[in-house]
This record gives structure tokens, sequence and C-alpha cells, in this order.
């Protein structure tokens, strides 16, 4: 399939690895021209290596999405270079792991910077341009515990479902104008977040990392984790001409682990 993206500008935060470098990698296969961020220099590199990989233009800066600041370096840099951003994918790192009492206010706060105020901030920033233009794709990366809240994500579970409602909102605010909005909710997949996170639960429960994953599989009903590109394939879908009447939708990409029927 044509997926229409040759000569489409897509910036793409936080993607320096995971889910946020396969959505970078699968946009630029596609022929989008990709500016990408993360907090680290590492990011010029990742774009050059992607640029190498994919024939794209593909840049990269350094800039941290959770702050006012880093959102307002990361457009620019996109402007600069490009002129415009046609397509947004928002993504961010993951709050901390606790229950309730773990966190004072200030961990909340980080984590609404973190993972709602960094949607907020680059929507504001293309979605003057979109509109100009008569065209534009917002993709939020949140996760499958806006759907099915996951034990012990307590930040994770709150401050993400915020997204949802921002998303539904936007998309029925900007569909006359040509612009899609929706939201893409990633299952447990094998990035380098979870061989952190399983390996971190394996040492608390004096278990093996392999015994943390087998029980994750165990509740995914197709049996393993996913790949980072099979949430980058619905990300490039969505973010094509060809996906023009999807809107304000929240998809999973979970192997079947929801268990809810929407
Ligand atoms: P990851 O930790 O492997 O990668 C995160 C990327 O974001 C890295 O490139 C990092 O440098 C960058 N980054 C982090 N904070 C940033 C910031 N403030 N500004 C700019 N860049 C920043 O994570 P991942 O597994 O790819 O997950 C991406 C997001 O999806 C996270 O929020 C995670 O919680 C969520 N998620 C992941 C899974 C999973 O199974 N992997 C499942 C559900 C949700």
């Amino acid at each position: 399939m044509e997926l229409g993206l040759k000569g489409r500008v897509a910036m793409v935060a936080a993607a320096t690895r995971g889910l946020g470098r396969a959505a970078a990698e699968a946009l630029a296969q596609e022929g989008a021209s990709v500016y990408l961020c993360a907090r680290t220099p590492h990011a010029m590199e990742v774009a050059k290596e992607i640029a190498r990989a994919t024939g794209s233009e593909v840049e990269g800066c350094v800039a941290d999405v959770s702050t006012p600041m880093g959102r307002d370096i990361f457009w620019r840099k996109v402007t600069d270079r490009f002129g415009k951003a046609d397509i947004l994918i928002t993504n961010a790192g993951g709050p901390p792991a606790g229950g309730f009492l773990d966190f004072e206010d200030g961990f909340w706060y980080e984590a609404f910077d973190l993972n709602f105020m960094s949607v907020v901030g680059l929507a504001r920033h293309v979605i003057p341009g979109m509109k100009e233009r008569g065209w534009g794709r917002i993709v939020t990366i949140t996760s499958i515990a806006v759907k099915q809240p996951i034990d012990g994500l307590i930040l994770s579970n709150a401050v993400r479902t915020g997204v949802v409602g921002l998303v539904k909102t936007l998309s029925k605010e900007l569909a006359s104008h040509g612009i899609t909005v929706n939201n893409v909710c990633p299952g447990y997949t094998a990035t380098e977040r979870l061989e952190e996170l399983s390996g971190a639960i394996a040492e608390k429960e004096g278990i093996s990392q392999e015994e943390v994953k087998e029980r994750w599989c165990s509740q995914i009903p197709a049996g393993r984790l996913g790949r980072p590109e099979e949430l980058a394939s619905l990300i490039a879908f969505l973010a094509s001409e060809k996906s023009g009447y999807i809107t304000g939708a929240s998809i999973q990409v979970d192997g079947g682990f929801f268990a809810g029927l929407m």
C-alpha cells in the first residue's frame, strides 16, 4: 500500500530507542522527512543511522519534551530545517513505577509535565500551520494502561488517561480542517525500557528476568511481547493519507492483552 508520506514532514518526540525510534524509522522508510528529538546528543547519531538506512532526510536534536523550553527548541529546529510539520508523533519516557502512597506531589507534577503537557505543548506548536495548510496528523503514544490500568503504575495509569480526553476533544475541534488526532496504546513491547523494568522486578522479587517476562506473556493471548515495529506500522498508517477518516480513536497494539470490549 502506498501511504502517501513522501514530501510530508514528521516530528517524532523521544526517539533514540524503543517505540519512538521505531516510529521515526517507519515514517522515514515510507519517504517522510523526519525530525526526532531526545534528551541527549545521541539523537543526532540516531538520526544519521535512520537517514543512512532509509535514504530519507532525518535530523535529530537535543530537547526535553517535558519542559516548555525543550518543546520550543524542538519546534524551532524543525521549522528552521523543514519550515513546517505535517505530522506530530508525541512520546516521552514513562513515569516511575509505584503505588499511591509512594508519591509526593512533586512526582505527580513531573508525570503530568512528562506525559500530558508534552502533548499539549507540542500540539500547540504544530496546529496553527496544519490548519493553514488544511492537512495534519497527530498521533499520541500512551499505553494500554489508558484502557486497562496496570498494577503498580499509578502515575502512568492516572496521567495518561488525560491524553485520551485531550485527543478526543482535539479531534472534534480539528476534523473540519483536515487534521486527524489519534492515540495508540502499546501493550507489553520489547524495548530497552521493558528490559530495565523486568530486571528491576526480577531483582525485587528474587526471580529471573525470564520468569518476569513469562508472567507477562501468560497474560497476553498472543503469548509473546510486541515488537516496536508492530506499533510503528500502525503509527505510519495513522500518519498517512490513507487514514483520513480515522480520528479521535485510541487503538491498542497489545497481542490481545486488553480484556474489555472497546
Ligand atoms: P524507552 O525508555 O525504551 O525509550 C524512551 C525514549 O524517550 C528514549 O529515546 C529516551 O531518550 C526518550 N526520552 C525520555 N524522556 C524524554 C524527554 N523528557 N524528552 C525527550 N526524550 C525523552 O521507552 P519505550 O519502551 O520506547 O516507551 C515509550 C513510551 O511508551 C514510554 O512513555 C513508555 O512508558 C510507554 N509504554 C511503553 C510500553 C512498552 O512495553 N515498551 C508499554 C506501554 C507504554
